[in-house]
């Protein structure tokens, strides 16, 4: 281990003093701040601390966004913030946080960190210049130069209700720019995790990447191998979840960083074997984009499965030319694309379940004798697989025509169900071609997802 090369002067040298916005010089005004999180500032300002809030909340309340939730700073110390607020926990071993609680609600209050000395025990990075401790208190001044992006930097005072920004922060709102505090390339080696956030609030704002934070991404991209599955999964989640995937996959990919959360899927768009992975992809995350548009739910399973699909379907392909039987193949591919994944992301188990299941039910699809239907239809996981099914009509070239017939199958009676059995088995070929004359549009308008 070997100490920060950046001491305080340096940083100070970056930028000077603060430069405070008074209210009649932004936009923010307390209307636009949750009711509790007010109490939590207004409660430590009459026990005699400072409070303001900080981070996304600022930035998104300066866009005249509603933002996701209120974080507060303070120069109290955790055990100071206990006595002001008897609905309080603290959490958190290694830097102790306090949770305020309003029934469901929480409004995290955290203490200024500190900035830490070259030389100082508190402060340790790694070969690659990772930050290893980071826990020291601090205040306001040192606050702000641990923090990522200008833009997440600014300072709500609650005594005048005051902007304060050290870093330049309000300009790059106005601008339009995402820029890094401080030396890019040291700030991302602290934390490999900024250049997912720098992705992530770039698409999600329509901000530019400073060109200077910009540059070093893809040579440092490869540092994000050492850190946690467990914390690239949660990274994982706000990338594709938050409503803008497809342009955060293109992003990812331009700075190849997506290589580094998906390595196989990465391949796979790279092989391009059959022409059909990137759209079948593009497809998956522009639907999930929309529901997340029209205020519909969108399920974290369906679209890994969605992500992961060619090379699952890759290594069945590979399996039953070498003899083994087809349910067995999926099975194996299944288990054997999750292994290989989870060393990127530690997908949760209840994940990793459904994601076997949508795939291992697609073969199921295409054998229609006797009963079997019947036990596919009644399978927990139909409507997912199905909705994938319909998704693989969209995107990969499978017949719509057992898009139509899976359709019209769940819509009829049991007495015509069973029809429908049999006549595929008297002449699958022409009952087949005629329904998919007549309900070929039904089909495949239909969303995926719409079911799940
Ligand atoms: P979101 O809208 O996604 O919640 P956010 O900016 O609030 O965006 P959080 O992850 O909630 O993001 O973090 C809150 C604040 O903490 C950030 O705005 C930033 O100031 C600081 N922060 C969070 N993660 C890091 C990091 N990895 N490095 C430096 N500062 C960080
Ligand atoms: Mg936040």
């Amino acid at each position: 281990m070997k100490p920060s090369t950046q001491t305080t002067e340096e940083r100070a040298q970056i930028k000077p003093g603060p430069r405070v916005y008074a209210r009649s010089e932004h936009s923010i005004s307390r209307s636009q701040v949750s009711e509790n999180a007010l109490k939590v500032l207004y409660r430590l300002k009459k026990a005699g601390f400072e409070a303001y809030l900080v981070g996304g909340c600022v930035r998104d309340l300066l866009l005249g966004r509603e933002p996701k939730d209120f974080d507060v700073v303070t120069d109290a110390r955790p055990d100071q913030i206990k006595k002001v607020f008897r609905n309080c926990r603290l959490v958190g071993r290694r830097f102790r946080l306090a949770h305020v609680q309003f029934g469901r609600d929480i409004i995290e209050v955290a203490t200024f960190r500190g900035s830490v000395e070259e030389n100082s025990e508190h402060r340790f990075l790694n070969e690659e210049g990772r930050l290893l401790r980071d826990n020291q208190y601090g205040n306001i001044e040192e606050d702000v130069w641990r923090r990522d992006f200008t833009v997440n930097s600014l300072y709500y005072n609650i005594k005048d209700f005051s902007v304060i920004d050290y870093v330049g922060g309000m300009e790059d709102h106005l601008s339009g720019t995402l820029r890094l505090i401080g030396d890019p390339e040291t700030r991302f080696r602290e934390d490999p995790v900024r250049m997912l956030r720098a992705v992530r609030f770039a698409v999600k704002l329509g901000f530019n990447l400073h060109p200077d934070s910009e540059k070093p991404i893809a040579g440092l991209a490869d540092l994000l191998n050492n850190i946690p599955p467990a914390r690239l999964f949660d990274e994982t989640l706000k990338l594709f979840l938050s409503g803008y995937a497809l342009q955060t996959f293109e992003m990812l990919r331009h700075y190849d960083l997506f290589r580094e959360l998906f390595p196989l899927v990465e391949d796979s768009l790279a092989e391009e074997e059959e022409g059909f992975p990137k759209l079948f992809l593009i497809k998956a995350l522009e639907n999930s984009d929309a529901r997340i548009t029209d205020g519909k739910t969108v399920t974290a399973y369906f679209l890994f499965a969605a992500f992961l699909w060619n090379p699952v379907k890759a290594e069945a392909k590979r399996q039953i030319q070498q003899g083994v039987n087809e349910t067995i193949a999926y099975q194996n591919a299944s288990s054997e694309i999750i292994n290989r994944q989870l060393k990127s992301t530690a997908f949760p188990k209840r994940i990793t379940l459904a994601m076997r299941e949508v795939w291992t039910l697609q073969p199921r699809f295409s054998r229609r004798e006797g009963n079997r239907p019947f036990r596919l239809l009644s399978h927990p996981r139909f409507r997912a697989a199905y909705d994938f099914l319909l998704l693989r009509i969209q995107a990969e070239g499978e017949d719509p025509a057992l898009g139509v017939w899976w359709t019209e199958f769940q819509e009829v009676s049991e007495l015509e169900q069973k029809k429908m059995i049999a006549s595929l088995s008297r002449n699958p070929q022409r009952k087949q071609i005629k329904r998919r004359r007549t309900n070929k549009a039904k089909a495949v308008n239909r969303h995926p997802q719409d079911n799940v």
